[in-house]
Formats: C-alpha cells, structure tokens, sequence
C-alpha cells in the first residue's frame, strides 16, 4: 500500500506529490485526463499548437520561484513578455509560459512521479487506517493518506461516496467556494494575427475578455494561431450553445484586434476557470481521517495560487508523518 495517493494531476496535485517524492514518501497520482497538467492545457489544431486554458503564470513566492529557477534551467519554460515598471496595473513581474505550452510544467513534472492517467476517481472509500479510492475502468488504489485536487465541487462530490463525515462544520465554507465558467474559441489564422504586446492582449469588451496570440508567444511557430476567452456571462449563456453560433460571435468581437482572416476554429468550454471565493486557509486538513484537500479553491485564483496549495498541503503531510 502506498503512503500518499493524490487525485489530479494538475499543478497543485503534482508540486504536492513531488514534495512528497523527494522527502521519501511513496506517492502516486491519478488523473481523469488523458494529459496532465489540468487548466494548464495545451491543444493542437490544424498544424499549430494552442494554450486554451491558463496563458502564462506570475511568481512571487520563494518557495513557488525555486520550482520556476528549476523550470528556467532546464528549458522548460520561459519569459513570454513583462509589463514595463511604469505600468502601476503590471509592476514588471515576468509572464511565464511552458516553451511548448502550458502543459510542459506538468509533463516535467510527471517525469519523476507515478501517474496513472484516464483514470477518473468515481468512489471513496474509508476503512479503519485507509482510503480506497475506485475508477471508473475498475481499478483500486489504497493509500493512507489522501488528497484530492480537482475542483472543490468535484471534490466534494468524490468524497460524498465516502459516506464519512469529512468535514465537519467547514462542509458550509467548502460548498460555497465556486468557480466562473469559461469559454475558449481557439482558432487558426491565414497570417500574423497583429497583436501587439507580444501577442498577449486583454480585451474590455464583451463578449470576449483576452486574444492572446501562440505564434508570438512561442508555441506554435509555423502556424499563426490565437485563443479567445469569453467573459463569464457569455460562457455561462452559451454554454450550449453550437460552435458555429458561440464561436462566431466571438470570432466576430475579435475580428477588430486581428488582422488576418481565420481559416479554422473549435470552441472548448472550461466548467471551472478560477475560484470567485477560495476557502480561507490553503488547503483543508481532517487530520482523524488522513484527509487533505487542495488546488487554487484554497491557495487562490491562478496557477500560483494553486501551487503554494499544493506545496502547503505537502508541507502539512510531512509534519503529519514525522
Ligand atoms: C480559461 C482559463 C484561463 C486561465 N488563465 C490563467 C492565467 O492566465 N494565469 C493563471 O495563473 N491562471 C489562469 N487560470 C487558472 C489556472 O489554470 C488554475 O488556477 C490552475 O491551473 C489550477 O490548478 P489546480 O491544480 O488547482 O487544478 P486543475 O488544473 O483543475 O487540476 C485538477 C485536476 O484534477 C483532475 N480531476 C478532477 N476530478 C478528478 C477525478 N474524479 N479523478 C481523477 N482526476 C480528477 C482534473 O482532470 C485536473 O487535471 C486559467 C484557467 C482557465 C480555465
């Protein structure tokens, strides 16, 4: 039986899992996805290669920059752009981006842990001193201690086939932590998009919110592809709506910023995108029933956010197993 079984191998479950690894804990992660990396998602489309969930990522704690100087020196990742200091909104902080794509982090990542992918937790089980966690192909892994990272109401929806009370009077804080829905339309163009600020440009007007261009930023050099984000409002609107009425409403409020004409474009919807109300602490901790919850539902929106959860959460089991 292993010591630690982390659901979620998106950028939280997976610094917490590498903690763990390297102070000797045996640990294992297991991930619904056929990739890794969670929001931080990289697709291809029509010869290029496109971010469609998170774009880039900031850093301002030691213990999440050590990651980020490990990443820079092995050419994992990179500086797309940083505001000038005089852009009080911005203050200078490096924009940083996977070189192939936001999924790179969590594939070096992966490269040093177990991780079981297409692997969706669909049970949870206590019994006296261990979890039992249950897939959906049948699998069943039994740890000691378990964390869970996706999304607090998919979390919460896994641990209610526990039948255990896991959290108490917090229950009510963790129910109302939610997320803002998304909606990306990733298209490709017939030549250079235009953009200017090296391709990473925040649009005020609705429905759309951020164009960001992946030729400039690095990822896709062939082939001039951009992401388009929607506002909240319009994800949730037309969150079923066909592609070729969401896609083409916001290719059109796009069309004003790109200077060259689309030639393909798919729609992909995002039922979390960031925490509107993180719980207060940076993980939660049951301590009676070796129970840890984390992911940017706890540490805060972003990525960095998310990833000081996960390094917290490790921090704690540590303690707990000394
Ligand atoms: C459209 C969009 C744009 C964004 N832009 C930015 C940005 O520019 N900068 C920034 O810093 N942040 C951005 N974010 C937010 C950022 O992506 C997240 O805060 C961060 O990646 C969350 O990491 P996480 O590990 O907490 O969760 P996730 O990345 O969601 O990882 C959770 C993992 O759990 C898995 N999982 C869920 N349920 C189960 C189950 N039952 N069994 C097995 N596995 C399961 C999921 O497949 C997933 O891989 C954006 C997010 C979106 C969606």
């Amino acid at each position: 039986m292993i010591d630690v079984l982390v659901i979620g191998a998106g950028i939280s479950g997976l610094l917490c899992a590498t903690e763990l690894q390297r102070a000797g804990v045996s640990v294992r992660v297991l991930d619904k996805g056929r990739g890794v990396g969670g929001r931080m998602a990289t697709r291809r489309m029509g010869g290029g290669r496109l971010d469609h969930g998170a774009q880039f990522f900031t850093v301002r704690e030691p213990c999440f920059q050590r990651y980020v100087d490990e990443w820079l020196k092995a050419g994992v990742i990179q500086e797309w752009f940083r505001h000038a200091p005089s852009d009080s909104n911005a203050a200078g902080y490096p924009r940083y981006c996977g070189r192939s794509g936001m999924t790179d982090v969590a594939k070096h990542l992966c490269e040093s842990i177990k991780v079981h992918r297409s692997q969706a937790a669909v049970k949870v089980l206590r019994t006296e001193n261990t979890w039992e966690v249950r897939t959906a192909t049948g699998e069943v892994y039994r740890c000691r201690y378990l964390v869970v990272t996706a999304p607090v109401p998919q979390a919460l929806t896994l641990l209610d086939t526990s039948s255990v009370d896991y959290a108490g009077l917090d229950l009510a804080a963790l129910r109302a932590v939610r997320y803002d829905l998304g909606l990306a339309t990733l298209a490709i163009l017939d030549g250079p998009s235009g953009l200017a600020n090296h391709g990473a440009c925040p649009v005020d007007e609705s429905p759309i919110t951020w164009i960001a261009d992946n030729q400039q930023k690095g990822i896709s050099m062939d082939v001039p592809a951009v992401t388009i984000h929607a506002s909240a409002d319009f994800a949730e609107e037309h969150w079923d709506s066909a592609d070729d009425v969401r896609g083409v409403l916001m290719l059109e409020a796009a069309s004003a910023y790109l200077q060259s004409s689309v030639l393909e474009y798919s729609c992909h919807r995002w039922g979390f995108t960031l925490p509107l109300n993180p719980y207060p602490d940076a993980y939660f901790h049951n301590s009676d029933l070796s129970l840890l919850l984390a992911g940017d539902g706890f540490g805060g929106p972003r990525v960095e956010g998310a990833a000081l959860s996960g390094l917290a959460a490790s921090r704690a089991l540590l303690d707990t197993l000394s």
